[in-house]
């Protein structure tokens, strides 16, 4: 028997199976070079496949003849650290989810697609000119390029493609730059220096922190290993400035940080802050950055040559090998919680992270979730508050608006409108917070009342004008919009309720002097958009800016004294148990929003509900109380973070299957986990939209006092299903601690 026979490599394909495929080395490799966290590819039924080492051992049970080689490694060195592989190993364990899946999750597209891990080259871009009066005058009508030349002057060595991109510049505007001789193009080499061999680490001196910062910065800091920090800060009492510091320590110690921020936080502006205080390389991971450069930011991070990774949710699985901070901003965010695939909540992977890396881990947010809350009151976290706003911006002063009995002119109360009038008049913003994109959320028959409906989801179709179109904002189809009621043939079809592009049209007839800018998901549809309608608001002129909760996030709009939010009541009486929570924090965010700058901001609230305790609570902005309140609630119904949850989920195209299949379920647990009384099934119960996408939702609900029991039965109920042979119609998930129900 040859020595490599006593090596055998265990191997995590991204398959579906919560299984590890045994392998013999790759023929003509070295078996002792082999180590765990290397990429390799294998023959897998039909198909070649790209597969993760997990182990090597020296035994398999698979029957010798039937044990294949492996094709062959796709680098010398282990792609993976050790940290990651624990990591992901964790999290597969936790979630109940395919290690393989897992660990090709962790891999940026290029990767997992088996593309080298090798960084290439850099677009640099240079300034050609000196951007002297004359100049500035040709421009003046070009205000991009104005911009983007001036960003490429702040840099002797040339800026990169990437950091232009994220700073709102398109190719096209470079190149139109280039055309004139302005800029050049260079490519360059990426070498792997490490980022502390970059000095001064400082571009521009940081503020005096004052003393509520100073405190939380020394909380921070107190020791470099283990230990998180709830950080609650009101909306502009200079979180941020405490993280920048932080990062500056933590650098100065010779390692890096990880931020991590929401999906929709991470803005042109949020990384500007980062790249205009440090000198150290600063990379991002994002949606909005193509594969290859994606892989850039993921190898500068792994190699150590970046100093701050800022990334989204999946940036959590980024190698650093020299780890010494993470910051979760916006904690309380839902989309650090995978809504498909792998359904993991970044910020409690990031937790984990921090307790191997053993390093200090901070969770910001001015509307902490309870979670988080709950583990500042038992002392697993140390909870520091900021209660005033950094700068000298006051606390804005909220007013809640009674609407009940009141006229309203297309949505709006009167008073509301004459206190936008008056805003606009003194010169202000106001921002306008509408949670409906489109132009109405339904279409209505004023002879019959049907309305019309998504053909594939228990749900209304939204009526667009821009273009005009019916959509479904849960599956996506559209349709064009119907001249007659399909029940009674009616002509008389009516858009009801108000929705953003509705409430644009209005706006811009009351008030034709002032710009009306709506930012929502149809207003942005267009790289540039974004950026552009940032630039507009940035000047300060008075404007009204309509949006979603695209505006409630991140942003900073000085000019801004007076939010209106329209349509509160929704959030008050859902039928998810985190509704409330939700609803609060977002009103927080987007109250938050108002007076930044050197004016005081006010906020009104229209409601038909002025006496719920919940609006009273946060309209005294005292969003402790009504975290406690809801507390409260939780403690009474086991819910979490007084409970513990799963959901199983099933899709199928018939409704039976999938009630069958959970009642199946639900047998099991009262049969084997029956004795424990602290697990409950509650179920199964159609999905709060049952059909959607034209299958039918059903669920089982599991709650538990606590977390091991939970995680017995998952662990049983799972090895069942992976047992049973279903029909391809018919598919379930499991969500371990889920957001939404
Ligand atoms: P947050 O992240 O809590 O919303 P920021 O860090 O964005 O708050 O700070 C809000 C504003 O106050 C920013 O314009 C910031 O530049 C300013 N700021 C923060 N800290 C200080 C300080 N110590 N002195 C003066 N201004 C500050
Ligand atoms: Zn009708
Ligand atoms: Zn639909």
């Amino acid at each position: 028997m040859s020595s490599s026979n006593d090596i055998i490599l265990s191997i995590a394909v991204p398959a579906p199976l919560r299984q590890l495929f045994d392998y013999l080395p790759p023929e003509g490799v070295d078996p002792d070079t082999l180590q765990p966290g290397m990429r390799i590819q294998v023959q897998f039924g039909p198909r070649k496949m790209l597969g993760i080492i997990e182990a090597i051992k020296d035994q398999s049970d698979c029957p010798p003849d039937k044990l294949r080689h492996a094709i062959g490694i796709l680098e010398p060195e282990p792609l993976l650290p050790v940290s990651i592989m624990k990591l992901c190993r964790w999290t597969a364990g936790y979630y109940h989810y395919s290690l393989g899946e897992t660990l090709s999750l962790a891999l940026p597209q290029a990767l997992r697609q088996g593309k080298p891990a090798s960084a290439g080259s850099i677009t640099l871009w240079k300034s050609e000119c000196d951007l002297d009066e004359s100049l500035r005058k040709q421009l003046k009508s070009a205000k991009r390029q104005l911009q983007a030349l001036e960003l490429i002057q702040t840099s002797s060595q040339g800026m990169s493609e990437v950091e232009l991109k994220e700073a709102g510049i398109s190719k096209v505007i470079l190149t139109n730059l280039a055309k004139k001789h302005l800029i050049s193009r260079h490519e360059l080499e990426i070498h792997d220096e490490p980022f502390d061999s970059i000095t001064p680490l400082l571009k521009e001196t940081p503020f005096t922190l004052n003393p509520e910062q100073q405190f939380a910065l020394e909380g921070i800091l107190e020791t470099p290993s283990f230990h998180p920090v709830l950080l609650e800060g009101v909306t502009g009492s200079g979180k941020t400035e405490v993280y920048l510091q932080a990062i500056t320590a933590t650098l100065q110690a010779g390692k890096q940080a990880l931020v991590l921020v929401p999906e929709i936080g991470l803005t042109p502006q949020t990384i500007e802050r980062f790249r205009k205080r440090f000198r150290v390389p600063v990379v991002c991971i994002h949606s909005g950055l193509g594969d290859g450069e994606r892989l850039q930011s993921w190898l500068a991070a792994s190699r150590a040559s970046a100093g701050i990774l800022i990334a989204t949710r999946s940036g959590v699985f980024t190698p650093m090998p020299r780890l010494g901070l993470i910051i979760i901003d916006e904690e309380h965010d839902g989309s650090y919680k995978q809504q498909d695939t792998l359904r993991y909540n970044a910020r409690d992977l990031a937790i984990y992270r921090a307790k191997m890396a053993d390093c200090p881990v901070v969770l910001g947010s001015a509307t902490p979730s309870l979670e988080s809350l709950q583990n500042a009151r038992t002392g697993r976290y140390s909870h520091i508050q900021m209660k005033s706003r950094a700068g000298g911006a006051k606390a804005p002063t909220v007013e809640l608006l009674d609407i009940r009995q009141q006229v309203l002119t297309d949505g709006f109360a009167q008073p509301i409108l004459e206190r936008i009038q008056r805003t606009l008049h003194q010169g202000h913003q106001v921002m306008v917070f509408l949670n409906r994109r489109g132009y109405a959320p339904s279409l209505i028959c004023h002879d019959c009342g049907d309305i019309i409906d998504c053909p594939h989801c228990d749900a209304h179709m939204t009526l667009h004008r821009q273009p005009p179109h019916m959509h479904c904002h849960h599956c996506d189809y559209q349709t064009a919009v119907p001249w007659s009621c399909p029940t009674c043939q009616s002509k008389k079809l009516q858009p009801a309720g108000q929705g953003t592009e509705r409430s644009e049209q209005v706006l811009s007839q009351l008030f034709p002097d002032y710009p009306v800018l709506r930012v929502d998901r149809d207003s942005t549809r267009r790289k540039d958009a974004l950026p552009a309608l940032l630039d507009q608001i940035n000047e300060g002129k008075p404007c009204i800016l309509l949006g979603t909760q695209m505006l409630a996030k991140g942003h900073h709009f000085p000019g801004v004294t007076l939010v209106a939010i329209i349509n509160a009541d929704g959030g008050l009486f859902s039928s998810d148990f985190r509704g409330l929570e939700k609803t609060g924090q977002l009103i927080m965010q987007v109250a938050g929003r108002s007076g930044r700058g050197q004016m005081p901001g006010h906020v009104i609230i229209q409601t038909h509900n002025p006496q719920h305790p919940a609006l009273q609570m946060l309209s005294m902005n005292d969003y402790t109380r009504f975290a406690n309140s809801l507390f409260t609630e939780r403690q009474h119904l086991h819910l979490p973070p007084c409970g513990y949850l799963a959901v199983f989920r099933t899709e199928s195209a018939y409704t039976q299957d999938g009630q069958a299949l959970l009642q199946q379920l639900r047998h099991l647990v009262l049969e084997h986990f029956g004795g424990a009384a602290s697990l409950t099934p509650l179920g199964p119960l159609p999905a709060i939209m049952e059909k959607r996408q034209g299958r039918f939702r059903q669920q089982l609900l599991l709650q538990s006092g606590e977390r091991a029991p939970l995680h017995r039965a998952l662990k049983y109920l799972v090895d069942y299903l992976d047992r049973l042979k279903l029909p391809k119609h018919l598919r379930w998930t499991l969500d371990v601690d889920p957001q939404e129900m």
